[in-house]
């Protein structure tokens, strides 16, 4: 079967012949390979391109980056390398190898080999699909393992018995996708699946390694649903032991979070951090502690989850009457906006879900038209006093007790007269 590889953007498109052309001359083959060639005939976009060659991955990214000035990074010890083509696409290639796991949960080890052992290794069938990039069989689908009838069929399979138990990760990887694609697991891969969980597997991963695969489960648009199907496996105890969530709650936050996410008011730098506090927060703050540092939360996380302790002082504020649009500002300003957003979404409170509308969508996009060289012009001196005046003259704006240039120039001139008179 044929991949139609022109509804590809044209840039990936171009870069795709090249790196067939080019592997061509190398006599070398290269193939797309994974979740892109899933992604590419479930016709979603997707923007991992892992390439895999039967021949030397490095030395076909280095012609490339040679031939096409590309910026290119060598992993010698992996065998692999990250090409950036001059028109921002990064590849990511990887010689095809065979491995096989000395102990179960331990990192394989691994050997070069074809194709066909390559996506042996894989997962799942739908994630063991490659489409053929040399010229002669440009755009053909490899497909050993059935991933394709599996696509259609809307399945999820394991590519041999072993799997879940070379590598429990996996587990997770099944409760992602399922939840991802509304695919179902299949009988069998079922059964072995829930076999590697009673066999306590996942115990044989380095925590902070399937934490890692869990974290991902965060990411997802409705990671609720995710932890539901592998809290029904009896899957969730390897990350906390006899927690119950509270699924009502996850599935009210996924759903907010998915209405915010329509708002251009509502912008977040990562959505997955509300997800991850609304997962969190219903534990006791021991067994967070005790989290924190068998799984190795980073920085970031440990940031936030350190901020939910301010939770209820922040509504306690938020309830005070009266308060104008700056002084709310004052309170909200300094606190994460995943935690705001987790906040608005959990609240029951209308005056703070009210309170933070206006800041989010008001208040925190109000700017100034003067600048600290204005300040400077009207003889402040550089230094904790400017940002000070400035910051006097924004809280105005939001309160509208200014509004154009002038009238900040002429409030933070009578601002300068009170400080030196
Ligand atoms: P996503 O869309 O979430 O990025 P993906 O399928 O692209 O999903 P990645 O984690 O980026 O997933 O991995 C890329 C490919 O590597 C997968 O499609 C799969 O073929 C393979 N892979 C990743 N993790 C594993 C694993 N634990 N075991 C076997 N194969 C894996």
């Amino acid at each position: 079967m044929k991949v139609n590889l022109s509804r590809l953007n044209k840039k990936i498109y171009i870069d795709l012949k090249t790196v067939g052309v080019q592997a061509q001359c190398l006599g070398f083959r290269a193939y797309l390979v994974g979740g892109v060639v899933r992604d590419l005939l479930l016709n979603k976009t997707s923007s991992d391109w892992d390439i895999v060659v039967e021949g030397c991955a490095i030395k076909l990214a280095k012609t490339l980056a040679n031939k096409n000035n590309s910026r290119l990074t060598v992993y010698e010890q992996f065998g692999t390398a990250t090409l950036e083509f001059v028109n921002g696409i990064v590849m990511d290639f990887s010689t095809a190898r065979s491995e096989h796991y000395p102990q179960p949960g331990s990192l394989p080890i691994v050997k070069s080999g074809l194709l066909e052992n390559d996506l042996f290794r894989r997962d799942f069938t739908i994630n063991a699909l490659a489409v053929a990039l040399n010229p002669q069989t440009w755009g053909r689908l490899q497909d050993f393992y059935g991933g394709y009838d599996d696509l259609k069929n809307r399945k999820i399979r394991v590519l041999h018995k072993q799997s879940f138990v070379d590598d429990p990760t996996r587990i997770l990887r099944a409760a992602r996708f399922a939840a991802r694609f509304g695919f179902k697991v299949e009988t069998k891969t079922l059964r072995l699946l829930k076999a590697a969980i009673i066999g306590q597997a996942p115990m044989t991963v380095k925590a902070p390694r399937y934490y890692a695969e869990f974290r991902k489960l965060f990411f997802e648009k409705n990671p609720g649903v995710c932890l539901r199907q592998l809290a029904n496996w009896q899957g969730l105890g390897f990350i906390a032991p006899d927690f119950q969530p509270d699924w009502k709650s996850l599935a009210r936050i996924a759903k907010g979070v998915l209405r915010l996410r329509k708002d251009p008011f509502f912008f977040a730098k990562d959505w997955s951090g509300v997800y991850f506090l609304a997962f969190w927060a219903q534990l006791d703050g021991q067994r967070i502690k005790q989290c924190a540092k068998t799984f190795h939360f980073t920085r970031l996380e440990i940031l936030r989850l350190s901020g939910m302790v301010e939770i209820p002082r922040i509504c306690n504020q938020l309830i005070i009457p009266r308060m104008s649009p700056s002084a709310v500002y004052e309170v909200l300003d300094p606190v994460d906006l995943e935690i705001i957003y987790f906040i608005r979404l959990t609240t029951s409170v209308s005056m703070i879900a009210r309170r933070i509308d206006q800041f989010l969508k008001k208040s925190r996009l109000v700017d100034l038209q003067i600048t600290g060289k204005d300040l400077k012009g009207l003889g402040f001196k550089p230094g904790r006093e400017l940002g000070a005046v400035l910051h006097v003259v924004l809280l105005n704006k939001i309160d509208g007790k200014v509004e154009t240039h002038q009238d900040e120039m002429v409030l933070a001139k009578s601002l300068h007269f009170l400080s030196v008179g």
